[in-house]
């Protein structure tokens, strides 16, 4: 038994992240000052990157990268039928259409052999995404997208540090889009990270997130009509400071990981797969259920046993919104997305969990 309720996420703050913060809230400069620049120069040298702009989160970052790349009405953008909502959220936004792709139910990732029969004269974009922490298999989507001309946007939002054979997700695709928001490894309350090899989308992005100014001859011109996507100076400050301990946050939480993945033995639950050269930076751990377990019975079985979990994502094509504007019949079209809507199990791992709490969160899913 848990002597305290064990929530599903938890931010670790320390006191060098506190100090960093309230420096810079003493110094006045509250917008761009100078930790904007720093952690931008940390993503884009941790990732092997040419350019990162910090944005206002992990959508205006998706956002920024349609608009950017001018896609828009009559374009098609493929997205995966599994992910947080967002990710198709930005199509609509640009008044695109999403193509819903089921995912592999093992590793609730797009399904890269589904890709291609969703292709069409319309299609413009494929956002992937790097479900859950886990690399998806980018350099297969890669050379799809070669062979078709078509943009690609890595949603990268939950797998900093996330890497296929030894490259860094977020460098493979036209864009790497990257959230700090408290679920994600770091953090930096609200903000996002667009990471881009291409130094006029970079240019573009820097004038679309602050009012489409661009200074020309030391002058102000406002050369676009656009956003107001910057990140402040002291959230920048705070995952500035906390990317310092990024690969120990990486270490300990796959070390977490490991607990799981001895420890939960229970023939109705499925674990997560890792496969060949790539890797899973945690987000989160999410796992299947079987046929005979209710999830809202399991969910509330793990509150009363004082662990916080939740459903990991949504099948995008069953919300409301989704549902009601494309009419798919989303259990015959995406079966692996709809189990993992409806039979996926997200439990608690972070860095300020230890081995200890995580065994006996497995021994209570094994009593399941
Ligand atoms: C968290 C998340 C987002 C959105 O990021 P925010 O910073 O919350 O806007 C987008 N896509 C995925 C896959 C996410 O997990």
């Amino acid at each position: 038994m848990l002597s305290n309720f064990v929530p599903l996420a938890s931010p670790d703050i320390n006191e060098t992240d506190i100090n960093n913060v309230v420096n810079v809230l003493k110094s006045g400069m509250l917008v761009q000052g100078e930790n904007v620049g720093l952690l931008e120069n940390f993503f884009s040298d941790y990732l092997g990157a040419a350019h990162a702009s910090a944005l206002s989160n992990g959508t205006s970052t998706l956002h920024l990268a349609l608009v950017t790349l001018g896609i828009g009405p009559g374009d098609e953008v493929i997205v995966p039928a599994f992910s947080y909502v967002a990710t198709a959220n930005v199509v609509e936004l640009v008044g695109a259409k999403c193509i819903f792709v089921d995912i592999d139910e093992n590793t609730f990732n797009i399904d890269v052999n589904k890709i291609k029969e969703a292709i069409t004269p319309n299609t413009k974009a494929i956002i992937p995404v790097h479900e859950f922490g886990l690399a998806c298999d980018i350099e297969s989507i890669m050379s799809i997208a070669k062979e078709h001309k078509l943009y690609v946007i890595e949603d990268a939002a939950c797998a900093l540090g996330a890497t296929q054979n030894n490259k860094k997700v977020g460098t493979f695709g036209d864009f790497g889009s990257f959230s700090l928001h408290p679920r994600k490894s770091i953090t930096s309350g609200e903000g996002g990270i667009l990471t881009t090899n291409n130094s006029d989308y970079s240019a573009q992005i820097k004038i679309l997130r602050n009012h489409g100014i661009e200074m020309q001859d030391g002058k102000m011109e406002f050369v676009a009509a656009g956003y107001n996507y910057r990140m402040t100076d002291f959230q920048a400050a705070l995952a500035h400071s906390q990317i310092q301990r990024l690969d120990n946050i990486l270490k300990l939480k796959q070390a977490l990981a490991d607990v799981y993945l001895s420890e939960i033995k229970n023939p109705k639950i499925t674990l997560p797969v890792v496969p060949e050269g790539r890797n899973h930076t945690w987000q989160t751990f999410h796992v299947l259920i079987d046929d005979s377990l209710q999830q809202s019975e399991v969910l509330e079985f793990l509150r009363n046993n004082k662990i916080g979990a939740n459903y990991g994502a949504q099948c995008i094509p069953a919300m409301k919104y989704y549902k009601e504007k494309y009419s798919l019949d989303y259990k015959e079209k995406f079966p692996n997305a709809y189990k993992a809507y409806t039979k996926g199990v997200a439990v608690p791992l972070y860095e300020k969990l230890n081995e200890d709490t995580v065994y006996k969160i497995s021994q209570i899913l094994n009593t399941i």
